[in-house]
């Protein structure tokens, strides 16, 4: 459906996805994703969707989110360039979709809608998605407020879906390829995993810290306001929590000057780590080194082959 080699596709990541990391994932046979509101505007999108198109002739997609944001964003316009570019493939996340469909769906593009829920999953089918991304509880950024792990919501959204679905969140290895397979997906979503390789356009010493966290070094933000985010335990990440254990449910506005997205930003360029915030997933345990896209997507393919042909096929007693 999507047309690449590997059953691999890039998250949407806030200011990570640009077209250095874009064209990097699709040269290596996944499925790179610009995402549309790290440009400032509609138009510097359809520049940044020119500058991946410049540096790969594989597809790749756009994500488009649509959650709280400190600053209105003006969705409709991003929609009507992401038409106008002639992208085929686009990644929503956050709301429900509906009303931008018919027209990205005259446009002959496919629509692969985020969820961190079942019963979002079904909607997303009964309104004509695509595809659906399942978000399980370990993924980095918004989990939702469920807090089911994709152990159960991989094979629930077996059961329960009829069109393909990928699995997103705790996945930087073979063995997570193989386990998401096995459990019904048709693919696996890393964000986590892709930012710390050679080409994600952010400072090496992000990447470091990464690779040196462990599964325990995440913190869930913003649950006071029911707008969860996975983020990296820095000071101020726990800074935020402070206030919001503190107060109960927060006010937003005491805590914007420490979480506003334009900090991260400023931490990816600059390597300073308690500048701001920036989402992380537990798969932060899994990743100890700094691949190139290329190396990665080949090193999980050829892991999960290997798991699938020679470890599943003689565990079982027959
Ligand atoms: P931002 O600077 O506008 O906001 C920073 C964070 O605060 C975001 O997580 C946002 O959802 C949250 N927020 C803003 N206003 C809020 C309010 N009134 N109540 C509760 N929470 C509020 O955002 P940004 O960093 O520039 O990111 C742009 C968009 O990308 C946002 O919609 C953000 O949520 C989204 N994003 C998504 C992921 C993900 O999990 N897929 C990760 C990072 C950012």
């Amino acid at each position: 459906m999507l047309g690449i080699e590997h059953p691999i596709i890039q998250g949407g990541m806030q200011w990570v996805g640009k077209a250095e990391m874009t064209s990097a994932v699709s040269n290596a046979g996944g499925l790179g994703i610009l995402t549309a509101l790290t440009q400032p505007t509609p138009e510097a999108l359809l520049g940044e969707i020119e500058r991946c198109r410049s540096m790969t002739d594989k597809p790749f997609a756009v994500n488009l989110t649509i959650l709280p944001t400190i600053r209105p964003v003006p969705y409709d316009e991003y929609i009507a360039a992401i038409i106008d570019s002639g992208i085929k493939v686009v990644e929503t996340a956050g709301r429900n979709p509906q009303p931008f469909l018919p027209a990205m769906q005259d446009a002959g593009i496919k629509v692969i809608h985020k969820c961190t829920s079942i019963r979002h999953s079904l909607k997303a089918e009964s309104i004509g998605c695509d595809m659906v991304s399942v978000d399980g509880f370990e993924c980095a950024g918004h989990p939702g407020e469920d807090d089911v792990t994709n152990l159960l919501l991989l094979p629930l959204a077996a059961r329960r879906l009829k069109i393909p679905f990928i699995a997103s969140g705790g996945f930087a290895d073979g063995r997570g390829l193989a386990a998401a397979l096995a459990m019904g997906a048709d693919g696996i979503n890393m964000g986590t995993r892709f930012m710390v390789t050679q080409e994600a356009p952010i400072h090496e010493k992000v990447k470091q810290a990464m690779v040196a966290a462990t599964e325990l070094d995440t913190a869930l933000l913003y649950r006071t306001l029911r707008n969860t985010a996975r983020v990296f335990k820095n000071s101020v990440a726990e800074k935020v929590l402070e206030i919001e254990e503190r107060e109960g449910p927060t006010d937003f506005d005491e805590i914007a000057p420490l979480v506003k997205g334009t900090r991260g930003q400023e931490l990816f360029d600059t390597g300073d780590l308690e500048h701001g915030i920036w989402s992380a997933g537990m798969v932060i345990g899994l990743i100890d080194d700094i691949p190139s896209c290329r190396e990665l997507v080949t090193r999980i393919v050829a892991e999960a082959e290997q798991i699938i042909a020679d470890r599943l096929d003689s565990v079982l007693v027959r």
